[in-house]
Order: C-alpha cells, then structure tokens, then sequence
C-alpha cells in the first residue's frame, strides 16, 4: 500500500510495534523477531524469545522504548533485492518464509539507528514522535495464525497521537474491566464456570431468570408473527452433517461422538432440525412462509485459549428461526424481520443500530438471476424500513446474501448480533419442497435469521452495557423488602404476598442488619427498587421506595407501588 493511504494513526501505531521489537531486540537479543502490524485497537508484535515473556517484564520493555523514543532516531525505509535481504535475516526462519510469500524481486526494509525489520512501510518520521503508547499484555499465538504452527508470544499494546486519547482509551479499559461481564457474574450470583467443564456456562438461578425472561419476551414478539416454537435434538448422525456441508466445512469445530456404531456429531448450528420438520410431511404453498424458531443449544469446538466468559464459550443458545417461503415472500419477511429486531434491540436502549447488506461473493452458489432477485429484495425491505444500511459488496456467504446488524452499548463499543441470511443452498441439498398453486413441486427459499444471536453473549453484552443494573422488567429480583425493625415483618409480608399475586419478582431481608446494612447489601445486588418500611410507614398503611440511584418517594399506598411496576414493565424503563 502507498504511504499516503495509510492513516496516520496507522503509521503511529506500526511505528510503535517497531520500536518494541528494538527494544525487545535491545534487551533480549536472542528473540528472534516475526511480524508486527497495526490493529483496530493498536497493535502487537509477535516474537519467539528464548525464555517466555511474563507480565513482570512489561514495565521494563516499556522502559526501554521510551528510552528509543527520547534518542529520536529517524525512520527510514527502503526496497532491498530479496538476495540482501536473505542475508541479513539469514537466521530468522520467519523472516525468509516472508521474503519468498512477497511478490516481485524486493521487499522493503524499516531502520532506526541500527535497528533494522522486514516491512512495507507506512511509518513516522522519528521515534520522538511515538510518546502515546501503552503495552497492553502478552498472550500466546500461533506463526501465520496456524494452530499446528509455530507457537509465539504476542505483546499486545495500544498508540495514540495524543495523551489526552491515550488517557480517554485508558479510562474506557478501566470502566470496561470494572464491568466486566464476568467479575458482575460473580458478583450478581448469575452464571460461573467450572475446571470440570471447560467453556461451558453454569447459569445460577438469577442469571436463568434472566435468560427466561429473554427468551419470554421475545417469544411474545414472534407469536404476533405467527411463528412456531420446535425443539429438536442436539444430537444427530453424521450422514445429516455431511448432507447440510456443515462437515466439510465445520468438522474441527463439531464434537463427535458414536451411538450403536454409528457415527453422530453434537449440533453446531441448528438448521438441519428445522429443514428436518419441515420435510417431515409434503408442504403445500398455503402452509408458506413456514415459520420456524428454536433455542438451539449448539456446541462448537474452541481453543481453551480464546475462550472469555460469555463472550466465547463452547456451548450456547441461538434463538433461532428459520423461515420457508416462496420467492415472492423473501421481501415481507425480511421486513418483518427487521421489524422485530430493532423493536427488541431498541428495548435495552440500542438506539444506535448499524446495518450492512452484504452481496453476492466470487465463490457464490446459485443463479446471477436467483442472486440479484434475493438482494433487491432485501434492499427493498430495508428500505421499507427505518434504519440506514450500507452495502458490502461480495461479502455475503456462498450460499446466500445476508443483512447483520450492529449495536454500540453504553460504553461506546460496537457488537454484531442479530442476522438475517438468505440461504439457496440448504434448500436444494434437502431436497425441500412445496406444491404450488399450478399443482407443480417448488422449492422454497430458506431464510435463517437470529435476533439476540446467541443469548448467552447477549447477555454478557447487556450486563456490561448495564453496568450490572439491569433494567426493572429484566432484573432476577425486581423489589426488595427492607423493614427497619422486626415490628414490620408482617407487614411486609403481606405486601411481599401482594406483589408475588401480581408476578413481580420480589424478596426480603430477614437479616438483622440495621436498615442501612439492608440497603447497602440491595445496592451491591443491584436490586432496581427498595421498599423500605418502619413504623410510620406501617402506621399509615405506606411504602417508602428507594431506587437503586437512591432518589426516595415517600408515602406510597399498595396500588402506587403495583401501577408503577406495570408501568416499568411494559416500558421496559430502564
Ligand atoms: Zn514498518
Ligand atoms: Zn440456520
């Protein structure tokens, strides 16, 4: 690429990977350097050292590169012939692998001060340039991402132009590690992990009402869309999965297993269970579009090393949904689709919903004239609807165009998580069927869709988007109970026994603990209302209500406290 059309802060951040590898090189100088490029957060080097790198020696690599930094030595860049290039990296197998990869008969070399690395260029001026950087961690990697490959370390670190975006990105860290999904997990009683169970959740009461009520309100979405709730098995043999390509493609990520001889594999996606019920019996063009949903527990084989909390397990839940119609449908369906899913994103505050249209691919399956008709009508029900999209061309799956969505959460990070996927694939390997009005057999088209994607990642995200306070009607327990004496304890339980009649999910303090012990203890639950009660409340037959912010409403009757939880729920208010 062109010096010019690399960004600046591209440069500044490649430039910054160069000065860890001098320091690196200047401090340890048998490690034997790889490559080091810019990311969308910053950067890393990849290195083999002769002795593992540990945390403990950040602080002093970091040391060391101000060091270069402060002697302001030029960047310089330059094409060399391969041969020079040969001799100088002669004991760097990494190196000579990337001299014979580049085309044409140089490769460029990067040098400050006598400092020297493989590169294509795209740097600073002079080290003294690079002053806003910060070493992140190391990790394990693999030489070309190759898991059978050479194992490397991975020094991972972050540049910016100025401090004042060094110290706003330092802060986001900070506020995200603070929320981190899993230390709320624990803190909340919602979900943990066992050694027993690599990567697989244990959800706790609380956090299994959460996904319930997930998946309650959702389903109350898809019956006004006439969907049709199937379960089906999570084990199937293996004939299907060479059937549906999934074997093929997806065999090292599928968990295997045999059953009376015969080999089955554990579902990594579960369209083969509803294209299964749909063939189960001939379809006639009435019964179009078939609707289809599932929360599919699927299993997908991933290395321990990128597993991270709920964000990447090896088992999870799609709520998923399959719908069979024929080609003049695609477009209402896919409208209604949109519909639902920015009607439930909206409802956790995700206003700001990115939309990408992905299209027909240089390996695609299928017809020009069956592609150009499923994109336009995608496009068409996008247009229909409220939300912008942008188009990346040929970046759609082989078997189909797909639309994904994006939402930023509160912290202002981005995450994908609902799609919709046409599919002409599926339909032909199975065989799918329906008979048409002209009393003709047709095949349908398939569209596969997801909202929350995979709800335990949903709810990994909504956690950290709520900072742990998850909205009134989302939260495990809605109301807690706080009486300033044991004198009020029969009246509180027969407010509690008033709530519970109404399905709002409430419960006590019975410890001893003076009143503010009992709010502290519902503030680290994160618990969204307190109905604290002492004797004058008791008297006058009234509620005080303390929100989770600490604001106060004093002298509530009963049928206050009620009428605001409906209204909470059915606004989803936050
Ligand atoms: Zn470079
Ligand atoms: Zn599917």
């Amino acid at each position: 690429m062109p010096n010019d059309q690399i960004s600046q802060l591209d440069k500044i951040r490649h430039s910054t990977a160069h000065l860890l590898a001098h320091a690196v090189k200047e401090l340890y100088p048998d490690t034997v350097l790889t490559i080091g490029p810019p990311t969308k957060d910053g950067f890393f080097y990849d290195f083999l050292p002769k002795t593992n790198f540990r945390d403990e020696d950040l602080p002093k690599i970091t040391q060391r590169m101000k060091e270069i930094a402060e002697r302001d030595l030029a960047l310089t860049h330059k094409q060399i012939p391969k041969a020079e290039a040969r001799k100088i990296y002669k004991d760097n197998p990494f190196k000579l692998e990337l001299i014979d990869l580049i085309p044409g008969d140089t490769v460029g070399l990067a040098q400050q001060g006598d400092f020297d690395d493989l590169c294509k260029g795209g740097h600073v001026k002079s080290t003294g340039q690079l002053k806003n950087f910060k070493l992140l961690h190391i990790s394990g990697s693999y030489w070309r991402a190759d898991r059978d490959g050479q194992p490397l370390q991975r020094i991972t670190g972050t540049a910016f132009a100025t401090p004042k975006e060094l110290r706003m990105y330092e802060k986001r860290v900070e506020e995200a590690q603070k929320y981190d999904h899993r230390k709320l997990g624990k803190q909340l009683d919602l979900f943990s992990f066992v050694q027993e169970g690599v990567g697989f959740p244990f959800f706790h009461a609380k956090g299994q009402r959460v996904v319930q009520l997930l998946k309650d309100d959702l389903r109350a979405t898809l019956n006004k869309q006439n969907y049709n709730e199937i379960a089906t098995p999570i084990m199937l043999s293996d004939d299907l999965w060479k059937q549906s390509g999934h074997y093929a493609h997806y065999k090292d990520n599928m968990f295997l297993s045999e059953i009376d001889e015969k080999s089955y594999a554990i579902r990594p996606m579960n369209c083969p269970g509803a294209i299964l019920t749909y063939k189960e019996r001939p379809r006639s063009y009435r019964e179009l579009p078939l609707k289809l949903s599932e929360f599919g527990l699927v299993h997908r084989y991933e290395l321990s090393g990128v597993l991270h909390g709920l964000f990447r397990v090896r088992s999870f839940t799609q709520d998923d949904g399959h719908i069979f119609c024929m080609p003049n449908q695609v477009e209402d369906e896919v409208l209604d689709t949109i519909k639902a899913i920015e009607k439930t994103l909206k409802k956790f505050g995700f206003n700001n919903i990115t939309v990408a249209l992905s299209t027909k691919p240089d390996n695609a399956m299928g017809s020009d004239a069956a592609w150009e008709s499923a994109i336009l009508s995608l496009k068409n029900a996008l247009d229909r609807s409220d939300l912008k999209y942008v188009i990346q061309e040929g970046e759609g799956a082989f078997y189909g165009p797909k639309i994904e969505f994006g939402i930023e959460d509160s912290m202002g990070r981005s995450w994908q998580c609902s799609t919709v996927q046409l599919d002409f694939c599926n339909p032909k390997n199975f065989d799918l069927s329906y008979i048409a009005p002209s009393g003709q057999k047709e095949q349908p088209v398939m569209i596969h869709r997801a909202i929350y994607g995979s709800m335990e990642r949903f709810f990994g995200i909504l956690l950290e988007h709520f900072k742990g306070n998850l909205p009134f009607w989302l939260a495990p327990i809605q109301v807690k109970l706080l009486t300033i004496t044991d004198d009020q304890k029969d009246y509180a339980q027969k407010i509690m026994h008033q709530l519970q009649e109404h399905n709002i999910r409430v419960a006590m303090d019975e410890s001893s603990d003076p009143i503010s012990g009992k709010i502290k203890t519902a503030q680290l639950e994160k618990v969204p209302w307190m109905l604290v009660m002492g004797q004058k409340e008791m008297d006058n037959n009234t509620i005080t209500l303390r929100y989770r912010n600490g604001k106060q409403e004093f002298g509530l009757s009963l049928q206050d406290v009620l009428a605001k939880t409906k209204k909470y729920n059915d606004e989803y208010i936050i």
